[in-house]
């Protein structure tokens, strides 16, 4: 087994992965960057180095940095965590190279995986269908002709794409050059390849992906599906497992298909295979993403596995030791992503200091976070800032859960998504499972653009204004706590703000 592994992300998923190190008593090397000398992952990690400035070109995404700083520390592993250098070959190699082992696939396995139209033919090639769509990469002339054959509105997407970058929806003929050229930039610009091939809409639709383990020697099980419909632009914001819409025979075939798509990309480790789902429960293949996921917790949540511990293992050589038959779920696991943006307009990222912080706790809930007070969020880094992970033994359990989670979390200084999801989980067809990829902007828009009032403001001349009428509401015994009514979060917050700020009134714990 590994003595030292060192983790090349940051945030919550570096922590994450160094709290399993710290189970299996691996010890664990944070890199880090300049602003984020403080970080939470920096600090805790037995050891730590410097790779540089803030930008992640300089920085975590600074290959040969890390693997000097791999050196220096003398680590059997490195762990790329999810984004940055976790699919990419290159960065694999250098790792082989250099005598360390890569906790993930093959190079070639995500070079393949890495390119999407090199992807579905991977997936077709195991029998598994994916969005009908065009076999190759397309020139606009291409995309012309294969537009007529597979009708309007279509995706245009980059081969390299990732995050919900590079993908276009095009619902009429004129449109086609223009996205064709913006998708293309966009995808340059972010991934270095401007690649591009274009695929069926398919509309209304759920995104269901499946969690797959393979080990070198052959093995291959799923560990069921999570349902991530709940996005905007094309990014996952709640995720849950299992999904309300996919009963026991239909995850038998979905799980199927996954392992047979992770069986023809020879993958090893830990991988998922994503597909979209529509109203009469056919699946198509989208795409595999050959490293951790940011919602793998609710799979761990739902079957008891570690899945990073299982990373580990596999990437040591192990064999899985278990079969599909002992991958049992038990319950239901629902994840929100704490995202730092303000959702009341239009989710545009929030920089700033959180200024005080409170994490959710108790029964069924599980927060893995970067967050601290005096964090500083900048716009360096992805804007998420922690999950909030409820289990229960129902779904039901689960929501009740995920509102009381949100209820507790408190971050003062910078917007989150935590009062998006507040509504969300309010929402009769949220809670009924009634979803689709468009749910935000077709159900949820109305509310989601409405101007915040002064109470929602954060501003300090509002949280002081709020404190004082709390303050005087609670003295006169008429406080929404007094009168047994739900406290929304902005007060809570207030609260907290006021009695920080005037010591001798009282611990702001004692309001839950
Ligand atoms: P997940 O299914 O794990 O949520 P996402 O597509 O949302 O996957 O990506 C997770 C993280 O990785 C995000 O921070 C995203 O910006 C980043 N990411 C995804 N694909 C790429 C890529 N090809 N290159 C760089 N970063 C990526
Ligand atoms: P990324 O690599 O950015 O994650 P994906 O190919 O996984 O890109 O697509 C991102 C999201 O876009 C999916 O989760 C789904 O909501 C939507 N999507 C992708 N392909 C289709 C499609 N063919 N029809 C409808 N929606 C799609
Ligand atoms: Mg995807």
């Amino acid at each position: 087994m590994f003595n030292k592994i060192l983790v090349a992300n940051r945030g919550e998923i570096a922590v994450r992965i160094m709290r399993t190190c710290r189970d299996l008593g691996i010890i664990s090397v944070a890199v880090y960057s300049e602003p984020d000398r403080t970080a939470i992952h920096a600090r805790y990690a037995d050891e730590a180095y410097l790779i540089g400035p803030g930008p992640v070109a300089e920085s975590y995404l600074n290959a040969e940095k890390i693997i000097q700083a791999a050196k220096h520390h003398e680590v059997d592993a490195i762990h790329p965590g999810y984004g940055f250098l976790s699919e990419q070959a290159a960065f694999a190699e250098a790792c082989a190279e250099a005598g360390i082992v890569f906790i993930g696939p093959q190079p070639a396995t995500l070079r393949n995986l890495g390119d999407k139209i090199a992807a579905r033919r991977i997936a077709e090639s195991a029998g598994v269908q994916a969005v009908p769509g065009t076999p190759d990469k397309v020139t606009v002339e291409a995309a012309q002709i294969a537009a007529e054959s597979i009708g309007f509105p279509l995706l245009v997407k980059a081969a390299a794409g990732g995050g919900g970058k590079g993908i276009r929806l095009v619902t009429k003929p004129e449109d086609l050059e223009t996205a064709l050229k913006s998708a293309a930039t966009e995808a340059e610009t972010n991934f270095g390849d401007g690649d591009l091939y274009v695929e069926k809409y398919l509309d209304p639709v759920r995104h269901i992906e499946v969690q797959v383990l393979a080990d070198r020697h052959g093995n291959i099980v799923h560990l069921g599906e999570r349902e991530c419909s709940i996005q905007r632009r094309s990014q996952k914001l709640v995720e849950e497992a299992p999904s309300a819409a996919v009963s026991p025979e239909l995850r038998a075939r979905l799980g199927k298909a996954a392992v047979d798509v992770a069986r023809q990309a020879g993958y090893e480790n830990a991988g998922t295979v994503e597909f979209v789902l529509d109203q009469d429960n056919n699946f198509y293949f989208i795409e595999a993403n050959a490293r951790l996921q940011v919602e793998h917790p609710v799979t761990e949540l739902i079957t008891g596995l570690d899945l990073v511990q299982e990373q580990i293992r596999l990437a040591d050589g192990e064999s899985l030791g278990f079969s599909q038959e002992d991958v049992r779920f038990a319950g239901s696991a629902i994840e929100c992503r704490i995202m730092a943006e303000d959702s009341e307009k239009g989710f545009l990222p929030s920089v700033g200091h959180a200024e005080l912080v409170s994490e959710p706790s108790g029964p069924g809930v599980r927060v893995d976070s970067s967050l601290f007070s005096g964090l500083e969020v900048s716009q360096f880094y992805d804007s998420l800032v922690a999950k909030t992970i409820v289990w229960g033994r129902d779904r039901d359990q689960a929501i009740r859960r995920m509102r009381r989670a949100l209820a507790e979390f408190q971050i003062l200084g910078i917007k989150t998504t935590i009062p998006f999801h507040q509504r969300l989980f309010e929402h009769p067809d949220f809670v009924a499972g009634d979803i689709e990829t468009h749910f935000i902007e077709r159900r949820m828009d109305a509310e989601t653009s409405s101007t915040p009032s002064a109470a929602e403001d954060s501003s300090d001349a509002a949280l002081v204004a709020a404190a004082l009428v709390s303050h005087a509401r609670r003295d006169a015994g008429a406080g929404p706590a007094a009168t047994g009514k739900k406290q929304s979060n902005w007060l809570t917050a207030a609260r907290a703000a006021s009695t920080n700020r005037q010591p001798g009134g009282g611990t702001w714990r004692s309001i839950f």
